[in-house]
């Protein structure tokens, strides 16, 4: 078996390597250079699927020509004409001839499967000269001039430029001057004609001749291909995908095959499994005389595969049995387009098919269970990135509503969302945070932009495997295709199903699971973690090395976390208890405390609150380590916001009212004033407010300890952690865990009992990093905060930065990705790195932990484990993905040392 998904990415720039390659020498081993199309093609030829035949111009080339300005490779177009002369030798005919025309496609194909996002050009080599040899042979002029009008809409296009819609009109218009619907229904002579228009109008819109030597647009559509590469929507999805920009693209010259010659001919996709729940059954759909493009482009909705037994039986079986060949070689589900002209099959394409998570969890699980893979064999099948898929919550079953219109369900999840008909407003509002919907007749790949913006996608036309509902399933975005019962009028902006109008900016919900469409916005319901995906998390954890431990404030999060497979809680944040309703008014005559006593009066009010929130965890967490932090954040935030206060003042002086009120009022107001700081972030906050006030973090041991001892008098088990923020020197840490012992050993003292707990630090500001050592000498663990050594190591704020600059920075590559989703490796994380060093330094056993949205993060899981962190923490929802995450991160180390 040989696998695929391992290959690496990048092409080898050795002088050995030719520009060009016939397919029958390469193999899937060269996909870095023959590009995933490219490779496959060569390897079912291998294995002797039958494919047309043809030869590929690889990456390096295109690399190389990018490099240079578009400039080619030298020799590259003698290459490409000797590689097209021994593909003339062995097929018998010559490009665009009249006698034995050989027609060719010139596709893209990158390392990495972008559908759709580059640029294809069929039925290269008809000309003036070769139609009507072509008619000839077909027995059927109609389908030469049909296949003439064809090319020259896609060349013009693709290679000239000519915008789609001048032929767009002029088949419109001939049509209706003929009186006929559909192009089906012109006539040989009428597409002569036509093909006559679509010259005149390239030659208007060219400002020349369009080329009538094959050769010539041979060599233009290679070229066109490479640049493909740098359209904007391929662009726009490899940064959704996070595919890097310059590996570039293979260009594949093979001979054409006519899905479109006849009812004995059809063209059609399938997948060896059902790509969007992974269920081990027929999947696909073909066209009968249709070309490929007519599939995947979704212009016309096919019909399901099953439906071919019928009419192409022997091309049927023979698919069937191929489809099994080619999975089991692969030993991962595939992606296949093919052809029958004249009853004979060819094989177009096969690639891991791009699936749901769930799916994928599913065909990885049942691959394991037919013996087809290995338990980290299919580990490696999944794609970590499409875990947060997993995280989509569903409608609610109980709904009780009557759908509105029902489609296709060409990717599952639920989408709630305004209806918007175009692309472009799908993006903008989508971008300003919008949950929009967006409708079309059919998607186009331009469309990208709006889809991935999208909460979800609705399609009037188009099938399961159109390249909106391929797209749409790798991104793990709900998608309806092909409800035929839409109307939608896009300028009038209005879309109605049967009886009923939506306008623009109308709420509807999809059920892409179910294919059906509701108005309004249905409930949601939390994910459900499925089967297949808990026993592949199983797996994961006899491979994975980190621990992962959840961040949660209260008991039910604590529950959920442990449900989840979460080994303890890594982060427990005191503040958000203070927040509530309940207790803000304590908390705030604490804050408000004109003496030491009054301040001890609040305090003592508030401990018993905190004591029976930690008790709950502690018993949630029975047997488990929690980390407590102590108080974080500035004490302003529990008062209410400054021009909030002083306009109550105001409205409270204007009224003349009730005095005492005012005084108050007032009171909290200056107060408030007085608390107020330039940049809270930076202020005080964390281990210097505590220092300031001692008394607060002592009340909170005190409630810990209490808490603690409680639960185990209960029978519990608990294991405490306490934590304290914001530290920046060793002296710092060195006082409180002086005060944090001696209220621990008063507590203990009093009620007689022993309670073993350890006492860290978070690290999140550089000079801690930095200072570890010293630093280590008082703690027994260090929890890095990410999210704020993040902040303080690029010195950027969140709050400010994530609506402004910081979006600008990633879409235009200043920096790779948004630094607080995924760790900034080389600063952030070298800080991290030398927090560890230095840390271990003085104490080798230091417990390592991360808190902070990064322990979710699959990508900087990478990096924790590289590192060697004791465990990561992060939400409960997130904690099988770190798991999971986890142990890829082993197998790629492992993969990576082998090398
Ligand atoms: P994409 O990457 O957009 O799928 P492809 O290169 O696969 O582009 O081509 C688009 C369509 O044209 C596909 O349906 C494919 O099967 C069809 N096609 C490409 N080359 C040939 C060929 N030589 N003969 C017949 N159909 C072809
Ligand atoms: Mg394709
Ligand atoms: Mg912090």
């Amino acid at each position: 078996m040989t696998s695929t998904s391992n290959a690496s990415t990048t092409a080898p720039r050795d002088e050995e390597a030719r520009a060009i390659y016939d397919l029958s020498e390469g193999s899937i081993e060269m996909k870095p250079l023959l590009g995933g199309k490219g490779a496959n093609v060569a390897e079912m030829m291998r294995l002797g699927v039958p494919v047309p035949d043809g030869f590929t111009v690889t990456t390096a080339a295109c690399v190389e020509a990018m490099d240079k300005g578009g400039e080619w490779p030298e020799g590259l177009w003698d290459g490409i004409q000797e590689a097209l002369g021994r593909l003339e030798e062995r097929t018998g005919r010559k490009l665009g001839a009249a006698e034995n025309p050989l027609l060719v496609s010139v596709r893209s194909g990158a390392v990495i499967s972008m559908p759709g996002m580059m640029d294809t050009i069929l039925n290269l080599g008809i000309s003036d000269e070769s139609v009507e040899a072509l008619g000839k042979e077909a027995d059927s002029p109609r389908f030469a001039w049909d296949a003439y009008r064809r090319f020259i809409q896609m060349y013009g296009e693709v290679v000239e430029q000519v915008p789609a819609h001048v032929y767009e009109d002029a088949l419109a218009a001939m049509k209706s001057d003929r009186g006929v619907e559909q192009d089906t229904e012109l006539s040989a002579e009428d597409l002569q004609e036509l093909v006559q228009q679509f010259k005149d109008l390239s030659r208007e819109h060219m400002g020349e001749e369009l080329p009538t030597d094959p050769r010539e647009q041979l060599r233009r559509s290679v070229d066109a291909v490479f640049k493909s590469w740098l359209n904007p929507r391929a662009g726009v999805y490899r940064k959704a995908n996070g595919i890097p920009d310059d590996l570039g693209t293979a260009v594949n010259v093979m001979q054409m095959v006519f899905g479109n010659r006849g009812d004995t001919s059809a063209t059609g996709v399938c997948f060896t499994r059902n790509p969007a729940t992974g269920a081990k059954e027929l999947y696909g759909e073909f066209l009968l005389n249709a070309q490929g493009e007519d599939v995947v482009a979704g212009v016309r909705t096919p019909k399901p595969l099953a439906e071919m037994e019928q009419v192409l039986p022997d091309a049927f079986r023979e698919l069937v049995d191929t489809m099994k060949r080619l999975e089991e070689h692969y030993g991962d589900m595939q992606d296949m387009e093919f052809t029958v002209e004249e009853g004979k099959l060819y094989l177009l394409q096969t690639r891991n098919g791009k699936r749901t998570a769930s799916a994928a969890f599913k065909v990885a699980r049942d691959m394991v269970e037919e013996g087809v893979l290995t338990r980290e064999q299919a580990l490696r099948r999944i794609e970590p990135a499409q875990l947060d898929q997993l995280l989509h919550p569903a409608i609610d079953p109980e709904h009780g509503q009557e759908p509105i219109t029902k489609g296709l369900n060409a990717s599952p999840g639920a989408a709630v969302g305004e209806v918007v008909f175009d692309a472009e407003t799908a993006e903008r509002r989508g971008k300003a945070g919008d949950a929009v919907v967006l409708v079309r007749w059919e998607t186009s790949p331009d469309d990208i932009g709006g889809v991935i913006v999208a909460q979800g996608v609705l399609t009037a036309h188009g099938g399961m495997t159109s390249h909106a509902a391929v797209v749409a399933r790798g991104m793990g975005k709900p998608c309806v295709a092909g409800a035929s019962g839409l109307k939608i009028d896009a300028k009038g902006k209005t879309l109605t199903i049967g009886s009923t109008t939506l306008r623009e900016g109308d709420t509807i919900t999809l059920d892409g699971s179910t294919g059906e469409v509701y108005e309004g916005a249905l409930k949601l319901v939390p994910p459900q973690v499925n089967e297949d995906f808990s026993t592949i998390v199983g797996w994961a954890d006899e491979v994975r090395r980190l621990q992962v431990r959840a961040n949660a404030d209260n008991g039910d999060d604590a529950k959920r976390a442990r449900e989840f497979g979460a080994q303890g809680i890594g982060l427990c944040r005191t503040e958000h208890m203070f927040m509530d309703e309940s207790r803000l008014p304590a908390v705030r005559r604490m804050i408000l405390a004109e003496s030491d006593e009054e301040r001890e009066a609040a305090l003592a009010e508030i401990l018993p609150m905190q004591q029976s929130d930690f008790e709950e965890i502690f018993t949630a967490m029975s047997g488990l380590p929690v980390t407590v932090r102590l108080l974080d954040p500035p004490l302003h935030e529990f008062l209410p916001n400054l021009v909030d206060q002083a306009l109550h003042v105001q409205r409270l002086e204007l009224q003349d009212g009730d005095q005492r009120e005012l005084a108050e009022a007032r009171h909290l107001l200056a107060q408030v004033k007085k608390l107020t700081e330039q940049n809270p972030m930076l202020g005080t906050r964390g281990v210097r407010l505590a220092l300031m006030y001692p008394e607060i973090p002592q009340m909170q041991v005190r409630a810990i300890v209490r808490a603690a001892l409680k639960v185990k008098a209960d029978g519990g088990d608990p294991h405490v952690e306490i934590m304290v923020p914001l530290v920046a020197f060793d002296e710092e840490l060195r006082r409180m865990r002086e005060i944090i012992d001696e209220t621990v050993a008063e507590e203990l003292e009093q009620a007689g009992q022993e309670l073993p707990y350890t006492v860290g630090t978070m690290i999140e500001l550089p000079r801690a990093a930095l200072r570890a050592d010293e630093i280590a000498e008082h703690a027994d663990f260090f929890s890095f905060g990410t999210n704020d050594l993040t902040q303080t190591g690029i010195g950027i704020s969140r709050d400010d930065a994530e609506g402004a600059f910081l979006s600008l920075y990633v879409d235009q590559d200043i920096v790779k990705r948004n630094p607080f989703s995924s760790i900034d490796r080389d600063g952030v994380g070298d800080l991290v790195r030398i927090g560890c060093e230095r840390g271990r330094s003085v104490k080798p056993d230091l417990k390592l932990g991360v808190c902070g949205e990064h322990g979710g993060d699959p990508a900087s899981i990478g990096l924790f484990n590289e590192i060697g962190l004791t465990y990561v923490s992060c939400s409960p929802y997130r904690v099988p993905i770190a798991r999971f995450a986890a142990a890829l991160a082993v197998l790629d180390q492992r993969e990576r040392d082998e090398q």
